[in-house]
């Protein structure tokens, strides 16, 4: 197979790592990229991994644009620990591996078919998109109103803090699903479960509790936590309803994907937030499609920082962060980006697919401020007196927000 060596050339090896890239050959037709432009930079005949540099060009070879110092704006699920369990997955990226996340933390989880993401709790508040198959939730608020619903890709869910909830994969390939905490402290694995608490309880607690004998309790599933295990595929979603049972009066699930988009020149974008999902009081989001070469626009967000989820493609976000810093970060499927509060930003679709991503606020409502807009609406002379802007872009100014621009 064919890999690159640490200069220019190629060299062939008969074993080891990037076996599947390279057969493809499409390394061998990409040059090395090395850290140089005309005139400045170098080679980089030291240690290194041209697989990562490969995914990294504006952190290889900085926009010219870029100044000063930001702290790190992307994490990978890829580059966080997967931990495994008999009918299924889980990952998580929180504060702990992103530092500046404070506000969100999220959990990549695949439940195989059957496979149930045990009865449990916590202090977050939880959102969902579904990436991949169909799952079936449950819910019971604090008012003894409970919820039974299925999704599917595009979906979403949302549990109110402290509502305990389960989440089972259903055929015929169970799911995969983005979970969004509102806390960057959060972590996956100090939830409430429903067996951990029945293990630390004392069987005559147990027995007076329910009002039966403590011998009815002498088969508690041992360890106490199950976490992630196996059950019989339910159902229809009717066959699960609980007879009597009063319904919660906002659903906990929607479906996103299926909304109605606003539609630019240069692809989609489609809002959910309380407005038309409104029992999702913590977080507000945007499904944001861009064409090849597009951009989404010159913007920032008035009322929170931004957490982002790359579901396809690959693209660049340049983000300026006042007082003369700015970087350049790249991102493809599978990674999480971030904007502190109001940082101007633009995303740019800089492969030949749809770049696919959800930005995420901590915020029951969804608002952004738009560069050229703002620019529109300010009266011409002030505007053109700041940035000897010429008439060509003064007349180009849209009065109308552009989220996603075009490549021409
Ligand atoms: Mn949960
Ligand atoms: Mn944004």
């Amino acid at each position: 197979m064919t890999i690159f060596n640490r200069r220019d050339a190629l060299v062939t090896l008969t074993a080891g790592g990037l076996a599947a890239a390279a057969s493809t050959s499409a390394f061998a037709q990409e040059a090395v990229p090395q850290p140089r432009r005309a005139g400045a930079g170098g080679d980089d005949p030291g240690p290194r991994s041209v697989a990562r540099d490969l995914q990294n060009p504006d952190i290889l070879n900085q926009p010219i644009t870029d100044s000063g110092t930001l702290p790190n704006l992307r994490f990978s699920f890829a580059d966080a620990p997967t931990k495994q369990y008999s009918v299924g997955w889980t990952r998580q990226i929180t504060v702990r591996e992103l530092g500046i996340s404070k506000m969100v933390a999220g959990v990549d989880m695949r439940l195989n078919a059957g496979g149930v993401r045990e009865m449990h709790w916590h202090k977050e508040g939880e959102w969902a998109y579904m990436l991949y198959g169909n799952a079936r939730i449950t819910a019971v608020d604090a008012d003894g109103r409970n919820f039974v619903g299925d999704v599917g890709p595009g979906d979403l869910w949302y549990f109110p803090s402290g509502i305990p909830h389960s989440i089972q994969g259903l055929g015929p390939d169970g799911c995969e699903f983005l979970l969004v905490f509102d806390d960057g402290g959060f972590d996956e694995d100090s939830t409430f479960v429903v067996t951990d608490w029945f293990k630390h309880i004392p069987k005559s607690v147990l027995a007076k509790n329910f009002g039966v004998d403590a011998k009815n309790f002498d088969n508690l599933p041992s360890p106490g936590e199950r976490y992630i295990f196996n059950l019989p595929i339910p159902g229809s979603v009717n066959s699960d309803r609980i007879a009597g049972a009063k319904e919660v009066p906002l659903s906990l699930t929607h479906r996103m994907a299926a909304q109605d988009p606003i539609k630019t020149s240069g692809g989609t974008v489609r809002i959910t937030d309380s407005k038309n999902f409104p029992v999702s009081k913590t977080i507000a989001a945007a499904l944001v499609e861009i064409e090849p070469g597009g951009l989404r626009e010159l913007h920032w967000h008035p009322n929170t920082d931004e957490w982002q989820y790359y579901l396809e493609g690959s693209g660049r976000m340049g983000v300026f962060a006042a007082n003369g810093h700015s970087r350049t970060f790249d991102y493809t499927a599978g990674d999480v980006g971030y904007v502190p509060f109001a940082m101007g930003h633009y995303i740019e679709n800089t492969g030949d697919k749809p770049l696919k991503f959800l930005e995420i606020f901590k915020s029951d409502y969804y608002a952004d401020v738009s560069l050229e807009q703002w620019l529109a609406l300010t009266p011409p002379e002030m505007v053109s007196g700041h940035l000897n802007l010429n008439n060509t872009v003064m007349n180009a100014l849209r009065k109308e927000k552009q989220p996603v621009v075009s490549g021409t």
